[in-house]
């Protein structure tokens, strides 16, 4: 199983390159973020726990993200491969990641790192912002402060996969298509 976890700030690309993505190589896709705006749509329990603090550009509890993949793993342990979509987002987060994809025999296959700055960052999102419908896109502070959270709190997670020999830094700027030729060949390699 090729287990990809695509990772990097807020407005990195993670999402429009995991689509391709999924596109090219037939790999299943979960976006944490993404389960839990349906889940607030819903008006489910789960979203209304995650609601407040995804409202404020914080972090949602570690155990409610780790149910998701959890959950996800039990319906999907047998795809072919899933890119892992800001997701793990915490040193807890990676490790218990690393717990069960090790009772089912599995792996974090390689971290895909997308590089990008600040100022960037901040324009993507608020551009992101016009058509989203996402209302952490909307407001600057709360962009500002949900790029803090991923350099106080979740960085660190490249660490981790380093540590394992398993990450891959990209540049994250640059066009579309660019972006996804670098991703590629990283993928490309661990085919062969
Ligand atoms: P995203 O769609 O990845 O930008 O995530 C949107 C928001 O969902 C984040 O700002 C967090 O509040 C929350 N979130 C998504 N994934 C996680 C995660 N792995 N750990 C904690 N919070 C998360």
């Amino acid at each position: 199983m090729l287990n990809i976890v695509l990772f990097g700030p807020p407005g990195a690309g993670k999402g429009t390159q995991a689509d391709r993505l999924v596109a090219k190589y037939g790999l299943l896709h979960v976006s944490t973020g993404e389960v839990m705006r349906n889940e607030i749509r819903r008006g489910t329990a789960l979203g209304r726990q995650a609601e407040k603090q995804m409202e404020g550009g914080g972090l949602v509890s570690d155990e409610l993200v780790l149910d998701i993949i959890a959950d996800y793993l039990k319906q999907h342990g047998d795809a072919k491969g899933t890119i892992f979509d800001g997701f793990p987002r915490t040193t807890r987060q990676a490790e218990e990641f690393d717990r069960m994809l090790c009772d089912m025999g599995e792996t974090v296959t390689v971290m895909i790192s997308l590089e990008v700055g600040d100022e960037e960052l901040v324009a993507r999102l608020l551009n992101r912002g016009k058509d989203s419908g996402r209302a952490d896109d909307l407001d600057e502070s709360v962009i500002r402060n949900r790029i803090a959270v991923y350099k106080k709190q979740t960085e660190i997670v490249k660490e981790f996969y380093a540590r394992q020999g398993k990450l891959e830094v990209i540049d994250g700027v640059g066009g579309i298509d660019a972006i996804f030729d670098r991703i590629c060949r990283v993928i490309d390699k661990l085919e062969k």
